[in-house]
């Protein structure tokens, strides 16, 4: 199978929403009156971000996801996608399922998927994504506030349970893992919440790192502190019935890969928000408040302050 013909076979699909799409030297968008074009790019490598024998479905599937979630940080709907791929072989069954994941993400949140690059050599997959947002209205980093109450959406730590479950260093049942791999391999993206925050968050960030990485993100670029509780941390029955465990602790904080968002909001549009979540069918949590000193402090299950380094999961000093 020629390189043409396995772009034709497997990445080409009709476009939705997009004047030129994959097949010439470059794709032809035009980004719709008073929007703004949020971009972003996320890499997955075969060994680091995924076992090179994974589901091919679901690393599709993720591959995407990934990316989509970045657009729901930014309270931008997703539109438009390139997908980069280096192959070891091309394997056509393989090649079938990772397409049907990616396309299935694809068709999910309505993205055209209008170039790429296809290479051979070791198994990495680089895409890009592209979505609009209205003009000035993206929600940035930057906004959080002293006062601000700090909201969680889903629950947080399954996929790091997951993950720990699969490199034999935490023990669950078959059927209890079973309830939380989908949190690990086909993440949600939370395009509608994010949609839903203009004039609500005053700041978003998605969770790819891990709860107290990202907030941490929010806080710098904030330039304000938070106070958060143990209690209200989001957690599904699985993660509650082991979260006295340190390490069940430190999936939920500091675990990645959860990609729900974490935003912050006044504390006046608690009551629309917490409609907001109920309109979405979607858990809304508070986990504490944006403070004006620039620390991060947590408060355990009896109130007392817990001292907590690893901040996340960081390529450079993998601590979990
Ligand atoms: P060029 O040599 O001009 O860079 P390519 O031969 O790499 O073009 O690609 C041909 C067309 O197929 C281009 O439109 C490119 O965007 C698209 N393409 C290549 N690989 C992929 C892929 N994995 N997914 C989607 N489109 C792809
Ligand atoms: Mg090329």
């Amino acid at each position: 199978m020629s390189e043409f013909d396995l772009i034709r076979k497997y990445f080409t699909r009709p476009a939705r929403h997009t004047k030129l799409s994959v097949g010439d030297d470059a794709a032809l968008i035009s980004v719709s009156k008073n929007m703004e074009l949020a971009i972003s790019a996320d890499m997955l490598v075969a060994g680091v971000h995924f076992f090179a024998d994974c589901d091919a479905y679901q690393l599709g599937w993720k591959s995407l996801a990934v990316n989509v979630s970045d657009m729901a940080a930014m309270g931008a709907n997703p539109k438009w996608t390139t997908l980069s791929i280096a192959l070891p072989e091309a394997n056509d069954s393989w090649l079938a399922e990772f397409s049907g994941g990616f396309f299935a993400c694809a068709d999910a949140f309505n993205v055209d998927l209008i170039g790429g690059d296809t290479t051979r050599g070791p198994l990495a997959i680089s895409v890009q994504i592209m979505g609009e947002v209205p003009d000035g209205k993206a929600i940035k980093r930057s906004g959080a506030m002293p006062g601000d109450e700090i909201w969680v959406s889903g629950t947080l730590g399954d996929a790091a349970m997951a993950l720990a479950v699969m490199q034999k260093r935490f023990d669950l049942s078959a059927d209890e893992f079973c309830k939380i791999t989908s949190a690990l391999h086909m993440p949600q993206p939370r395009v509608a919440l994010g949609l839903a925050l203009h004039g609500l968050a005053t700041s978003a960030i998605d969770i790819s790192d891990g709860l107290l990485a990202d907030l941490g993100h929010i806080l710098e670029m904030s330039e304000v502190g938070a106070t958060i509780f143990l209690k209200q941390l989001p957690i599904s029955d699985t993660v509650c019935g082991r979260f006295q465990l340190e390490q069940v602790k430190k999936m939920v904080l500091a675990g990645g890969d959860d990609y729900e968002l974490c935003f912050t909001a006044p504390a006046e549009k608690h009551a629309e928000i917490t409609a907001l979540s109920k309109m979405l069918n979607l858990a809304l949590s508070t986990i504490g408040k944006i403070t004006k000193n620039t620390d991060l402090v947590i408060h355990g299950a009896n109130d007392e302050i817990l001292d907590f380094k690893d901040t996340g999961f960081d390529h450079f000093n993998e601590s979990l």
